[in-house]
């Protein structure tokens, strides 16, 4: 008899070759797969503050901070929820969560001791976005910084999408190759996080694709792209930085061999901890500690992850920073005039700082304002302008930074949307008009006057528009018509 998962619509079973090896490495596994449905899980946004209906969830991720997360009680359609586009959460894989977990047990172990420049992060493989909003939560309020990297171009834009929904301002968004950070920015992260492209067996309960796409010959390529990855970025980790590297594979080839290899031969020391959440398994190590965790659907409420922490030792760094300081010399010695940021006049800065505010943010917000080289206005923290001008001058190919605010046109800032969804808008700087739940969908399908609600609701000019006080976006009135400024390439289209 067929079980209710090998009826559906798509159903692909389990390679035989993935079972006959997971069937002898880690018992239960592959009836998890085939007999029991995913958990659905998100991550809360500390700066939107707001409440799931209780109903509507299930419990929270052990290795989460309280409160910080949700287990849904059954799949939504996220489409139809407009605190979902608003940044309120984000739907993330619960073991992807155990990221959060290990920055934050390296900082209490001392491991991560910020100099009062405050911690630079960089995210390598980052879009759509999942770990670079988690990140970037966890180190808002220490001064941190985010930079979130990912090399193909159209996944960088979504991406870029993501950060401006989360609303941070203390994070980059470029698409380069991970070379490039290791010849042009040596010894300059403290953090640097490699969420490898994978063989994707942890995806085999949910995604039939992953089942169908996967190969014992494909394994062995993605082990070697991912040594390959680590080693070209390797030089960028400050020596003492730590490295956390993960996937969502259950295989040894991608996870303990891969994080034994970087440790012996680029130069690292594997990170342990105790305390860990009851159910995630230590990586297999025949003569030491553990070599990373497993995240098994079979022991923990997630699908498949596993993620490992890696000290750098010294002696590579040197080595490889020698070889690639000649590019990161000439990039730094043209500076800030060349990196196509243009300071604002005194009208200017106190035009734009009218409309942001420090007080619902948990760091100091924005600090620097520039104009790009795209004429729009950019906020930036301290820390994130430095090292912006640092990746315009080492040119990297910049996609977002900080927050663009928006065009100055006679002397009047004409805000951007990114503007609308960061939480440091000052909301008495424009008319708030809250929106029901129908209006909201309707504003995000990008209604127009006749559809989406009276005008008398709205002021004249301009308008922020809010779903239970989370910011959508813009509405302008003139007289009785109204634009709805919502963006086009991010309307929903069915709901
Ligand atoms: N960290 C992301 C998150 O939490 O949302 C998921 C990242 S996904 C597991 C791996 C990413 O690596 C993909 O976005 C993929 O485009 C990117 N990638 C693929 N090939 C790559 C390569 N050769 N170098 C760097 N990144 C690559």
């Amino acid at each position: 008899m067929r079980t209710a998962r090998e009826s559906k619509n798509g159903y692909v079973p389990l390679p035989a070759a993935f079972v006959e090896r997971v069937g002898r490495e880690v018992p239960g596994l592959v009836e998890a797969l085939d007999g029991t449905e995913p958990p659905v899980s998100v991550r809360f946004n500390p700066a939107k503050p707001y409440t799931m209906p209780a109903d509507d969830t299930d419990g929270q991720v052990a290795w989460a901070e309280v409160g910080e997360t949700a287990y849904l009680a059954r799949r939504p359609v996220f489409t139809t929820d407009p605190a979902f586009h608003g940044g309120a959460y984000y739907v993330q894989e619960a073991g992807s969560m155990f990221v959060g977990w290990l920055l934050r047990r390296c900082r209490d172990a001392g491991l991560l001791e910020a100099d009062g420049k405050g911690l630079r992060v960089l995210d390598l493989c980052a879009a759509p976005g999942g770990k670079t909003t988690h990140l970037a939560a966890i180190v808002a309020p220490w001064g941190g910084i985010v930079i979130a990297n990912e090399v193909i171009r159209p996944r960088a834009k979504t991406l870029a999408e993501n950060v401006q929904k989360w609303g941070t301002d203390h994070v980059a968004v470029v698409s380069n190759d991970p070379a490039e950070f290791g010849e042009r920015l040596p010894d300059f992260f403290d953090l640097v996080v490699i969420d490898a492209p994978c063989s994707g067996e942890g995806m085999f309960r949910k995604d039939f694709g992953a089942r169908a796409e996967w190969s014992p010959e494909n394994v062995l390529l993605c082990a070697a792209r991912q040594r390959r990855i680590v080693s070209d970025a390797w030089a960028t980790l400050r020596p003492g930085g730590i490295l956390i590297y993960s996937t969502c594979t259950f295989n040894t080839v991608e996870n303990e061999e891969n994080v034994r290899w970087v440790a012996e031969r680029l130069g690292g020391e594997v990170l342990t901890f105790d305390h860990l959440p009851e159910g995630i398994v230590p990586g297999k190590n025949a003569d030491g500690p553990a070599l990373g965790w497993h995240f098994y659907p079979h022991r923990v409420r997630s699908e498949g992850f596993f993620a490992a922490a890696i000290r750098k030792t010294a002696a590579f760094s040197s080595l490889a920073a020698s070889s690639a300081s000649k590019t990161t010399n000439s990039g730094k010695k043209r500076g800030a005039t060349n990196s196509g940021l243009t300071p604002l006049s005194a009208n200017e800065l106190r035009e734009v700082r009218r409309w942001v505010s420090t007080e619902a943010l948990p760091a100091a917000g924005l600090e620097h304002f520039v104009t790009g080289g795209d004429g729009s206005v950019y906020g930036f923290s301290t820390a994130l302008h430095e090292a912006v001008t640092t990746l315009l001058s080492g040119r990297f190919a910049l996609l977002y930074s900080g927050v663009q605010l928006g065009e100055l046109i006679r002397g009047s800032l004409k805000p951007a949307h990114a503007l609308a969804l960061y939480p440091g808008l000052n909301r008495q700087a424009i008319p708030v008009t809250e929106l029901s739940e129908t209006e909201a969908l309707e504003y995000l399908r990008k209604g127009s006057s006749t559809t989406l609600l009276p005008p008398d609701r709205l002021a004249e000019g301009l308008n922020l528009v809010t779903f239970q006080q989370i910011p959508l976006g813009w509405v302008k009135r003139i007289g009785r018509r109204y634009n709805n400024l919502y963006p086009p390439a991010w309307r929903i289209l069915h709901y």
